[in-house]
């Protein structure tokens, strides 16, 4: 019988002779204080528009989740197209064999299932928010890093729920492309840095074919958030 595991006094009461019964105590040093996991705070959580480089990068970023395809599939495989994707986690679970088989992309949280965040209590905002990393965790091996609000909309509550499930960024955009259409406000060509939104609907593949053209255009190539963002 192995008894190393059994603590001694249960093992007495349990009547197993004494001599068999682990005596000593590990050595544990007093001096060494493990440093506890930092908890974020709302102050440490950054609200990014665009990413600061002078790579010649951009950064295409696709939500919700509802309708992905065989054919997109191939487009972003054949192209290997770096997505970073803000599924909502009803969609993501939904399609979690799709998403796996996906290379070249990344899974963020967009809430459980698209609440409108700065409408809801702090028990909802958290089963929200928190709840999406689990779901995540379970179907990408990972924690998302970076949250965006369903509709883009935020408060200071919003952002301090963000920082106690865990992520350091709060990441809207700057340039809109679906519907075959790339809108930025008040010039013609893409920048380095810009963070583009999509959504999973029945156009994303023409959009992003168009998005891939107006990103050669400018002399740009697309990147993961993960590499510029940490
Ligand atoms: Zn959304």
């Amino acid at each position: 019988m192995a008894t190393s595991a059994v603590c001694p006094a249960t093992a007495i009461a349990q009547g197993v002779p004494v001599d068999t019964i682990m005596t000593t105590v590990p050595q544990v040093s007093t001096t060494v204080v493990k440093p506890k996991p930092k908890v974020l705070k709302g102050k440490d959580v950054k609200v990014v528009y665009k990413v600061k480089t002078k790579d010649p990068v951009v950064f295409i970023t696709i939500d919700d989740g509802s309708t992905v395809t065989e054919s997109l599939a191939k487009y972003l495989d054949r192209n290997k197209v770096p997505v970073t994707t803000f599924a909502v986690s009803v969609t993501l679970w939904r399609h979690r064999e799709w998403f796996r088989a996906r290379k070249n992309m990344t899974f963020e949280n967009h809430t459980w299932n698209h609440a409108h965040m700065t409408l809801i209590s702090e028990a909802q905002r958290k089963h929200e928010v928190c709840g999406a990393s689990q779901v995540a965790r379970n179907v990408a091996k990972e924690s998302p890093m970076y949250f965006r609000p369903p509709g883009g909309s935020f408060n200071k509550k919003v952002i301090d729920t963000v920082a106690k499930c865990g992520m350091k960024y709060l990441v809207m955009w700057n340039v809109e492309a679906d519907g075959g259409v790339v809108r930025m406000s008040g010039r013609a060509k893409l920048e380095p840095g810009d963070i583009i939104l999509m959504h999973y609907v029945p156009s994303l593949e023409k959009s992003l074919v168009h998005l891939m053209n107006e990103i050669k255009r400018a002399g740009l190539r697309p990147a993961l958030l993960r590499d510029y963002l940490s």
